[in-house]
């Protein structure tokens, strides 16, 4: 059940549709989310403000009958996830953008920005929106676990996507923190998770757990790369990913950065180079 342009209902509570933004590969698309019930919502994360996706955020509006917008949440300030607040603010006459104190001082001036940290909880309608912060892939990261009519779901950001996995790359990025703040997210008890990326899916707790197995087999294959011996970036690469065209070679490098951030932390690896491009090596007894 992938969403598209048109809104569909993901659960309880819970409506999205995806608009087109320009994002990472392989994506095209950011799911915009209705949260709330009883004609109250607030609108997650609109990715997008030109002619289209207002478009498609009217119909959001009208499928999920919604007759107060109580402002908009934003899981964090990344311009896929942010570029359509001012159209949004503007278009639905909002008063309120709640994201994380980290993310106020990325997002453009002029919007009724209030600080939001994790732990809060807000309503809308009958849903209680519990504020998760699930730093890792950003570090201004919030989610959302929305409970409606018995029915738990986690509207997650790039926490998780609904394939694949979430990019976690310097110098946001911190690979322990998001291993956290997946568990914080499985604490919560999710039965179903509504990513920006990709489609909803109803087995939650496996989604979250996945992206913890995916994140660990990752630094295993960091740490096996580095068996023989000291090795600088560009050949970690190769070996953990293979051979990569330009372009994501960049974001390839990023990811192994924080993996290597995490592991000199833990005092399992050493940075015995200059420059970010290493070499690295093992500890020895590490
Ligand atoms: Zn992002």
């Amino acid at each position: 059940m992938n969403l598209g342009a048109a809104p569909l209902r993901v659960a309880p509570g819970v409506w999205g549709v995806a608009l087109a933004t320009r994002t990472l590969p392989p994506w095209t698309a950011t799911n915009a989310y209705l949260v709330g019930t009883g004609g109250v919502a607030w609108l997650v994360d609109p990715g997008a403000g030109d002619a289209e996706a207002l478009a498609a955020l009217d119909a959001l509006v009208a499928a999920a009958a919604v007759r107060t917008l109580k402002g908009v949440l934003l899981t964090h300030a990344h311009e896929d996830h942010v570029g359509g607040v001012a159209a949004a603010v503007e278009r639905f006459g909002l008063d309120a953008v709640l994201a994380h104190p980290a993310a106020l001082p990325r997002l453009p001036a002029g919007l009724p920005l209030r600080a939001l940290q994790g732990g809060r909880r807000l309503v809308a309608g009958g849903a209680v929106v519990d504020a998760i912060a699930t730093p890792g892939h950003a570090s201004d990261h919030l989610a959302f676990g929305i409970a409606a009519d018995r029915a738990r779901t986690l509207v997650a950001g790039d926490l998780v996507a609904g394939s694949g996995s979430i990019w976690v790359g310097t110098p946001d990025g911190d690979v322990a923190a998001y291993l956290a703040s997946l568990e914080r997210a499985a604490a919560w008890g999710p039965e179903r998770v509504a990513p920006s990326h990709g489609p909803p899916r109803d087995d939650g707790a496996a989604v979250l757990d996945e992206a913890r197995r995916h994140r660990l087999a990752r630094e295993a294959a960091v740490w096996a790369a580095l068996a023989d011996g000291p090795a600088r970036l560009d050949a970690l690469r190769e070996r953990v990913y293979g051979p990569l065209d330009h372009e994501v070679a960049d974001f390839a490098d990023r990811a192994l950065l924080a993996h290597l951030a995490k592991l000199m932390r833990e005092t399992r690896v050493d940075h015995v180079g200059a420059g970010h491009e290493g070499p690295y090596a093992r500890r020895a007894g590490g």
